[in-house]
């Protein structure tokens, strides 16, 4: 490729390179111009672009699951001339010569004669730490903490000046910083700590085997790769959460001393091993609605808003390769064969890749080494990626000088699809809504005490006015007999003084006073009579007095009514609050349910291979595929059979004379079964019948097996649920549950009876004609993929029913209790397959939420799970359902006073 001659350029990539290759374009991975930032300083809010922060809006990457395309991007760094070259090399020119202006370098064959060579940057022996930052890695970090994946690498001799770009940590002078320090300082100025989180692991690759840098202990680190996002991960490296710079170098320094301490061990230098660190950048994204902004918010509404946040999630990969020169040297330099293999395994690889990129291959051997695994995202995948190849300027070594400038070349024709990594964030969802719940508990609480006070003080109020009244009358009362009695008393005495005075007269003029006397005493009869008059009117008053005064009793007596009923009320409230927490609390287990079977749908989707370990419907389908030799071109073989034989006729070969070829046919209709599109195809024809008869009129237990795997299959929708029900389905599986020995037979049968299980028509029809129990008899076989499924069946019936239970249309105890569940369910909720245990900790969750069922459960020992669940589960959401339950039932709350259990 590279043309002799003094000045002539080598052209690399295609026309698209070529014309991206703009004079003033910074080295930036990322070719979506929108996106393109020169090296200006990041501002702190985070909120620099908005083009790829938000879903749903005008980014490509979000909305185009393809990506936007994105070159590798390579500078070529030189180092100046050490004090040995200055010495050794005084009388020779430099091998090299840069046109850091044109972007190009050339390298001296001859005196004469020299190659030209364009690179996205070229750094002069005078380039400074900052520029070759700004120009190597900013546009990457930029991108990491806009959820992209992204890539920093350097490649070189030993000597070059790879860990100098990269690792030096630059504390006695803070211009030499190198890149890794001044990438998380970028990364912590625009991260906010409350909402993000950053966290690193470092690592070292030596010979094939991945040693962690952070832990020495840890020397054999495994890779993880995602097949369906083709992600890779350690999930055995440490990884520790950065929270400011200082923490961030501390740990760098552990690392270079562990990488030291390591390589002394091994008898070996760090130039041999490549050091990898990882940074991953979890931001949550604001601005979007995630429906809980509305702070009164009904209880309907809050259902509408179950929408999660989104995380973007990217990851900052920065790769310090062993020194490029060990390709051709190792052998010779007194290392075992092994040694020297295992060293260039990784770098070799690399190149190979790079090289099978470059030119286009179909294949590309990313699985010949660790490297190459590890860096699989990095050149043809999603991240962007910024090559920065070191050199010297020694003419001694000029051949690995150009070696290296060959290797960068090359990956200059890398390109990646680069795509945003966001995804729902349900832990903040059902964080956000406990708050909430939180929240609103303590604003009703805060209602319920000054409703209460109000109350209290109004009848103190009452009382108060009312003896107040009492007292007022009784003292008027007590005036007015007073007087009475004492006019009453003084007119007696007047009487009896005019008495005296007419017996006196009487006595004196005894003969004459006749006629006098009989006017006096008129006149007396005349004041009796008045008084008597008046004494009258007096009674009356009090009587009228006394009336008011039983009034008074009776408005008392309303008064007391009134704050009764006050009372009455507010037991109501308290009342519906219950019920209000008790519905929270089933929602919240719903949801739970929900994101656990996504976890779990997420995990088995990405592992179709690995049947073994796998619980859910998905894995039955691989299995049975297992059953034959699989792979696509056997795929595509049968749908080519579906489609040249006919339905019916492989049909109609359920029932064949040879055994052989029965056992064939069911096979290919059990693949069928496995697609969706073929689901509806196979029952139409009839298909969910023959296979039915198969399990009932079969004794072959291969038959079974393949046969209960596709009616598992069809049982994941509705409509064939009901058909499966309606055509006698589940005595035919029951049967067959209780004649298989085979546990990958029950496997299949479980799990197309727990399939059924979750809906929740047929719940009745289902444990009348034996599916409890069907399930429960197969806990015989001990195999823990059969009891997962059985534990799946459990949960999803728990579920159903517990739905059914709150709208009312299901009353009394639950049918997996009065099936016998209870001692299992018990049993198994400490089981040590979180695929069982997570299964029966929900199921058991939402038996508990009902009261009819909190008797049977506390006899049963269920209470010390849910107690136990509440305290130690390693799932915080269930935890904290648990919990809740716990909190919300009376007859649980009481027992645990009874025993002295505080949560
Ligand atoms: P490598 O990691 O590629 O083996 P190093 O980073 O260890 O190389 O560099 C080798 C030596 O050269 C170190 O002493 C380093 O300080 C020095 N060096 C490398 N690059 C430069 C540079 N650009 N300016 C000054 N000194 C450098
Ligand atoms: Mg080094």
């Amino acid at each position: 490729m590279a043309t002799s001659g003094g000045s002539n350029v080598v052209r690399n990539g295609t026309h698209n390179y070529r014309s991206s290759l703009k004079p003033d374009r910074p080295l930036s991975a990322n070719s979506n111009p929108k996106n393109h930032v020169k090296s200006k300083p990041l501002s702190s809010t985070g909120q620099r672009r908005n083009s790829t922060g938000t879903i749903g809006g005008s980014s490509a990457a979000s909305k185009d699951d393809a990506g936007v395309p994105g070159r590798v991007r390579v500078a070529v760094r030189l180092r100046p001339r050490n004090a040995e070259e200055m010495v050794a090399d005084a009388d020779y020119a430099d091998c090299v010569e840069l046109q850091p202006e044109l972007k190009r370098l050339k390298l001296r064959k001859h005196n004469w004669d020299s190659e030209t060579y364009e690179f996205d940057e070229v750094l002069t022996e005078f380039a400074s730490q900052k520029r070759v930052y700004e120009v190597v890695a900013r546009p990457v970090v930029e991108s990491v903490l806009d959820g992209y994946n992204g890539t920093i690498m350097a490649y070189g001799q030993t000597g070059t000046g790879k860990t100098y770009t990269l690792g030096r940590l630059g504390e006695e002078d803070t211009a030499a910083r190198g890149i890794m320090v001044r990438a998380m300082e970028d990364i912590l100025a625009v991260v906010s700590l409350e909402t993000d989180s950053v966290s690193v692991s470092y690592l070292q690759l030596y010979m094939e085997t991945i040693q962690d840098l952070l832990d020495p202990a840890n020397d054999n680190i495994s890779i993880v790769e995602d097949p369906k996002t083709g992600d890779v991960s350690l999930p055995g490296a440490k990884l520790v959460e950065i929270r400011d710079q200082q923490s961030f170098v501390e740990l760098l320094r552990l690392g270079e001393a562990h990488r030291f301490a390591a390589n002394t061990k091994l008898n070996t230098e760090s130039s041999r091993s490549h050091a990898i660190l990882m940074v991953h950048v979890k931001r949550s994204v604001k601005g979007r609605d995630s429906g809980l902004s509305n702070e009164n918010g009904n209880h309907s509404h809050m259902i509408k808003s179950l929408k999660p946040p989104v995380v973007q999630k990217g990851k900052l990969v920065v790769v310090d390769l062993a020194g490029s020169e060990r390709i051709d040297k190792s052998g010779s330099e007194g290392h075992t064969l092994e040694e020297a293999k295992s060293i260039n395994l990784s770098l070799s690889a690399l190149g190979k890749c790079i090289n099978a990129l470059a030119e286009n291959s179909a294949h590309v051997p990313f699985r010949d080494s660790k490297l190459t695994r590890l860096l699989r995202d990095s050149f043809g995948g999603t991240a962007r990626t910024s090559l920065v190849i070191t050199i010297g300027p020694s003419p001694r070594h000029r051949g690995e000088t150009a070696s290296t400038i060959m290797f960068g070349q090359r990956a200059m024709k890398v390109e990646n699809m680069v795509k945003l990594k966001e995804e729902f964030d349900y832990k903040s969802l059902s964080r956000t809504l406990d708050i909430q719940l939180d929240r609103l508990s303590m604003e009703h609480e805060r209602q319920q005490k000054a409703f209460e006070d109000e109350i209290e003080r109004l009848s103190r109020e009452a009382k108060r006015q009312i003896s107040e009244a009492e007292k007022q009358y009784g003292d008027a009362l007590e005036k007015e007999r007073l007087k009475y009695q004492k006019d009453y008393l003084e007119s007696v005495k007047k009487l009896e003084e005019q008495m005296v005075m007419m017996q006196r007269k009487n006595e004196n003029s005894h003969p004459t006073s006749n006629g006098e006397s009989a006017e006096e005493a008129a006149d007396l009869k005349i004041m009796l009579q008045k008084e008597t008059l008046s004494r009258k009117a007096a009674e009356e008053e009090v009587n009228s007095l006394k009336i008011q005064f039983t009034e008074l009793k009776k408005s008392e007596a309303s008064g007391k009514l009134e704050i009764l009923k006050l009372h009455k009320k507010l037991e109501d409230e308290a009342r519906e609050k219950e019920k209000l927490q008790g519905e929270i609390a089933i929602l919240q287990s719903q949801l739970l349910q929900l994101s656990i079977e996504a976890d779990e749908s997420r995990r088995q989707l990405g592992r179709p291979g690995s049947a073994k370990d796998a619980s859910g419907p998905d894995s039955l389908t691989s299995q049975v595929k297992q059953q034959q030799p699989s792979g696509n071109g056997e795929k595509a073989s049968i749908a080519k059979l579906f489609e040249q034989v006919g339905l019916q006729r492989i049909l109609s070969l359920l029932e064949a004379e040879d055994a052989d070829v029965r056992i064939h046919a069911v096979k290919v209709v059990a693949n069928l079964a496995a697609e969706e599109t073929n689901q509806e195809k196979i029952v139409e024809a009839g298909g969910l019948k023959s296979l039915l008869m198969l399990l009932k009129s079969s004794q072959d237990e291969i038959i079974h097996r393949v046969a209960a795997g596709a009616i598992a299959n069809l049982a994941m929708n509705e409509t064939n649920q009901e058909l499966i029900m309606a055509q006698g389905g589940i005595s035919l599986l029951s049967m067959a549950a209780s004649n298989a020995e085979d546990p990958q037979t029950l496997r299949m049968v479980a799990g197309a009876i727990a399939n059924l299980c979750g809906n929740d028509k047929l719940q009745t029809k289902l444990r009348g004609e034996g599916g409890i129990k069907a399930l429960l008899g197969m806990i015989r076989c001990r195999h823990p993929d059969v009891h997962a499924q059985i534990a799946r069946g459990i949960a999803n019936f728990a579920k159903c029913e517990s739905r059914a239970s709150t709208q009312g249309i299901k009353t009394g105890r639950s049918f997996l209790i009065e099936d016998g569940a209870l001692p299992w369910i018990v049993q198994s909720a400490n089981n040590e397959a979180s695929s069982i245990r997570r299964h029966i900790e929900l199921a058991l969750c939402h038996l508990a939420q009902h009261e009819v069922n909190a008797k049977e459960m506390i006899t049963g020992g269920a209470l010390w799970e849910l107690v136990r669940i509440s305290r130690d589960c390693s799932r915080e959401d269930i935890r904290t359902l648990a919990h809740r339950t716990l909190v919300g039932s009376p007859t649980f709350q009481a027992e645990m006073r009874r025993l002295k259990i505080v949560l």
